[in-house]
């Protein structure tokens, strides 16, 4: 329903969107991830029309909305926008907030429309009262039903859980989740939270300077990081050098399958919790030299030589710093071609 093929968008100079090309389909929720300056919010306001693009197309159901010669105004887009510090009208009360884009309905719709949405994220017994009295994930609410009141064909939700303390981030997460799927509303959400972005999207772009690294369904991205970068961001991983011979590769903690077959000097990556831990008994012998008890894991970091590998356990690993181990993989190891090394 929405496609972007190579959008490209400098400031003073500097290119802070390259070449970017995505495609999000019907109901489908897209998140955009990627570190602090990278570009996405940026992309967000192309897509907008807060900002012009200097190439680049968007289209949004068929219809151009901006290329070259023709570009349509923001608010003949029939897009929706959530802004991370929700920007509800303060002397307005919750219900006025709602109903303030469907003008074009007579009164009595307006209101019922307005408090129907606020039922669906139960904000009915709030609606006389003023914004500033909500606490951040009811005021988050509101702003997404007022967005989604009139209709759009697309809402944009910018860093919309970032000012939340994390207990009320998950949980509003959660229920904006049900709510946009319940309306069967498409969304793209700009997040520099890899675990929001893997929770909340069926389709993600990891995103680096200007560009996007990889794409596709959360879950093969982070079985199968195609960079360096992407497999580092979203999540931690243990990024290691090795001589490649088919289907394994040497590395100086022993060898690892890999996913596809290699020969050579390769980098492979490797999850922290696709290693399990044992006592030594044939294999490579490592030290521990750090845990990390974080209540429902651990986290250990086993030296190999001078690398460092880090191990990820359920909670009651009994192993301790220290101690001698050996490491053995449970998942095959993904090859990161040299020349894709990013970060
Ligand atoms: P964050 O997560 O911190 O919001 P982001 O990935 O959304 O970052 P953008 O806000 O898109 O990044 O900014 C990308 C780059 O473009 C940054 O270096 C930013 O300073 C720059 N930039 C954004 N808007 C403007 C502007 N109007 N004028 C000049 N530079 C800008």
């Amino acid at each position: 329903m929405l496609r972007i093929q190579n959008l490209t968008k400098s400031f003073d100079n500097k290119q802070v969107v390259s070449s970017v090309s995505f495609s999000v389909g019907e109901e489908e929720i897209f998140a955009l991830v990627g570190p602090s300056g990278c570009g996405k919010t940026t992309i967000l306001r192309l897509i907008a029309g807060l900002e012009q693009a200097d190439s680049g197309r968007i289209d949004l159901m068929g219809n151009c909305l901006s290329e070259k010669k023709h570009v349509v105004p923001p608010e003949k887009r029939n897009i929706g926008f959530v802004f991370q510090d929700y920007a509800l009208f303060p002397h307005l009360t919750v219900i006025e907030n709602v109903a303030f884009g469907l003008k074009n309905l007579p009164k009595t719709k307006r209101i019922k429309k307005a408090e129907d949405l606020l039922e669906m994220v139960q904000l009915s017994d709030m609606r006389h009262r003023r914004t500033h009295d909500l606490s951040g994930g009811e005021q988050q609410r509101v702003a997404l039903v007022r967005s989604i009141a009139p209709n759009p064909k697309l809402i944009l939700l910018d860093e919309p859980f970032s000012s939340l303390d994390a207990e009320l981030r998950e949980s509003t997460r959660l229920e904006v989740h049900q709510l946009l799927k319940s309306v069967n509303m498409s969304a793209i959400l700009v997040t520099h939270d890899q675990e929001e972005a893997l929770s909340f999207s069926d389709q993600l772009a990891v995103m680096s300077e200007g560009r996007i690294e990889q794409i596709g369904p959360p879950e093969p991205i982070y079985r199968s990081p195609k960079t360096y970068f992407v497999s580092n961001f979203l999540g931690k991983s243990n990024i290691i050098d090795g001589i490649a011979n088919g289907c394994q590769v040497k590395t100086k903690f022993g060898y690892l399958q890999i996913t596809a077959e290699s020969f050579g000097p390769v980098h492979v990556s490797i999850r922290p919790e696709h290693f399990v831990m044992k006592k030594p008994n044939d294999g490579y012998v490592g030290t521990i030299c750090k845990r990390d008890f974080k209540g429902h894991d651990i986290t250990y970091q086993v030296e190999f030589e001078e690398y460092h590998c880090f191990v990820q356990t359920p909670y009651d690993c009994p192993f301790q710093v220290g101690q001698h181990v050996e490491l053995q993989a449970i998942e095959a190891a993904v090859v990161i071609p040299k020349g894709k090394v990013s970060g």
